[in-house]
């Protein structure tokens, strides 16, 4: 009998007859035979509505609170997927994060899994019940509050609890077939992956594609452990998230084609740029610089550092941050302006970063050129760049992003003839 981890997002759980069409599929997969373990998330656009609703309350609510609030979201989802498994004659048990052994530490709003005891799901499990677990939750081992692990974080609940379950996959079921080339409601062209490695998967969800969360990817890597990604709407293939190894496999077995040189096209607009304007060009800056950023805790992605004017003995540092952590890193670097000597801080929120994501890239030339012409011939201009072994990053103007992203699917060949479904959701 296998094991399997089945999670279910917002869109698939937006109302009531959403809540019962899950219900059933949950059924039929226990009564083909296989032990299940659901995770859902919050119904529809819940999680927003409760963000709303704390900001009209509070313009700066507590951490600790703001946690206690958005977790409320899937504990309505459990107990009513919980309800309807009832109603179809299976023994349905709901949980919270907290009962189902998700620890975390004490980070509010993006707390990490540090361990997993399910013990309270395999005592479900050997009753013969379908325990739902409460997805994007845990609590704190030391301060045994409430967390969250950030936007997106269910996917991330589904597979620690798969792994510590040894459970043979993770199902993700979302409102399109799988992963696709593109973002569908960007680019109706987009084509679906039948298979993807982690590395490129990983790549892809940190610049920008939301499909799976960025950590349940890193976390799937670490335990081998493949994650299916397929919509509750269809019955149709969809997407394994693997090693290279057993994808080679399945190609070797003819279940799959060779693997495409470029995987995916991304766009994140949700990232600010701050240029410190006017550096003294001496050994010790940038690590002041980003000294200061760390203390204070905040990431950074792209940096540029701009050839020093021989006249003037100064450079510009720019660099890229979640717009969430903007004020925080403004505030950090104005607090060294006596150590740095800076002249001027910069802020820019109108931008976006627009990645190519593709392990082809690194045994095929030419790639850059290809797509630094295809921004060029529509006129879209690049202010920064920043490459790994199978990626490419610009930031551009954030009104260039949807048509930057399309010109590069179409320039590596990757529109598809039909049009991408998106079955639900408000794509918010
Ligand atoms: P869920 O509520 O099921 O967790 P999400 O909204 O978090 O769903 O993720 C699914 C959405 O991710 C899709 O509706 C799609 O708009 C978006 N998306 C972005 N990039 C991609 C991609 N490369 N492949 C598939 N979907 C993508
Ligand atoms: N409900 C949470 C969110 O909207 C977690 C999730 O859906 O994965 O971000
Ligand atoms: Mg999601």
């Amino acid at each position: 009998m296998a094991l399997i981890v089945q999670k279910f997002g917002g869109s698939s759980v937006a109302d009531a007859e959403s809540v019962k069409r899950v219900a059933k599929r949950i059924v039929e997969t226990k009564r083909a035979g296989n032990e299940v373990v659901v995770v859902v998330s919050a119904m529809g656009d819940t999680t927003d509505e409760l963000l709303d609703l704390a900001e009209q309350v509070s313009p700066e609510p507590p951490s600790r609170e703001l946690d206690m609030l958005l977790t409320a979201g899937e504990r309505i989802s459990m107990a009513v997927l919980a309800m309807a498994i009832a109603d179809l004659g299976e023994d349905g048990r709901s949980y919270t994060g907290s009962q189902a052994g998700l620890i975390t530490d004490s980070a509010h709003g993006a707390a990490r899994i540090i361990d997993v005891t399910p013990g309270r799901i395999q005592e479900a499990l050997a009753e013969g019940a379908i325990p739902i677990v409460a997805g994007f939750q845990g609590v704190a081992q030391d301060t045994k509050d409430v967390t969250t692990l950030g936007r997106g974080g269910s996917d991330t609940t589904a597979v620690a609890l798969a792994a510590a379950l040894k459970a043979s996959v993770c199902e993700i079921f979302t409102d399109v077939d799988g992963v696709f080339s593109a973002d569908p409601r960007v680019v109706p062209a987009a084509r679906q992956v039948p298979y993807i490695t982690y590395e490129e998967m990983l790549e892809l969800a940190a610049v920008g594609a939301k499909v799976l969360h960025l950590r349940c990817v890193e976390y799937a890597r670490r335990f081998d452990l493949p994650i299916h990604v397929r919509s509750s709407f269809s019955h149709r293939e969809g997407t394994l998230v693997m090693s290279p190894a057993a994808i080679a496999a399945a190609i070797a077995e003819g279940k799959a084609m060779e693997q495409p040189i470029i995987s995916g096209v991304a766009a994140d607009v949700n990232d600010a740029k701050i240029t410190v304007v006017g550096v003294p060009d001496k050994p010790g800056q940038a690590a002041a610089i980003f000294g200061a950023l760390a203390d204070a805790g905040v990431n950074i992605d792209m940096i540029v550092q701009n050839v020093s004017a021989a006249s003037t003995g100064r450079t510009d540092v720019t660099f890229t941050t979640p717009s969430g952590s903007a004020k925080k890193a403004l505030s950090a670097i104005d607090a060294k302006r006596a150590d740095i000597a800076f002249e001027d801080l910069i802020i820019d929120e109108e931008i976006a970063k627009v990645s190519l994501v593709g392990a082809g890239m690194r045994s095929h030339p030419g790639v850059s050129a290809t797509f630094f012409a295809a921004l060029a011939d529509n006129g879209i201009n690049v202010e920064m760049i920043s490459t790994s072994e199978i990626r490419i990053s610009v930031v551009t103007r954030v009104d260039d992003a949807k048509k930057a992203v399309k010109a590069l699917h179409t320039a590596f060949g990757l529109d598809a003839d039909g049009e991408a479904v998106v079955y639900g959701g408000t794509g918010r």
